[in-house]
């Protein structure tokens, strides 16, 4: 039997990130920090809309379903 420890590379800054045993809401996996997974979550938005302004919560929730056909875009079964 081999001890497997689960790691990613952090899709913003490809650092290497331990995947935790238990990923609630306040994860930020797959992504090492709340500041890589804010960043890649807003680098999207603004691609995709080309905007520079922030969005409101339900613009958010609206780009999230259109995403990941999900409501919360920090869900973690949405990776
Ligand atoms: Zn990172």
């Amino acid at each position: 039997m081999s001890l497997v420890v689960k790691s990613e590379l952090c899709p913003q800054c490809h650092k290497e990130v331990i995947k935790p045993e238990v990923i609630d809401e306040n994860s930020t996996w797959p992504f090492c920090s709340e500041k890589c997974r804010d960043a890649d979550l807003f680098g999207w938005l603004s691609e995709e809309y080309n905007i520079s302004r922030e969005l409101n919560e339900e613009e958010v929730d609206e780009w999230a379903r259109k995403k990941f056909g999900k409501v919360n875009p920090y869900d973690p079964n949405a990776f």
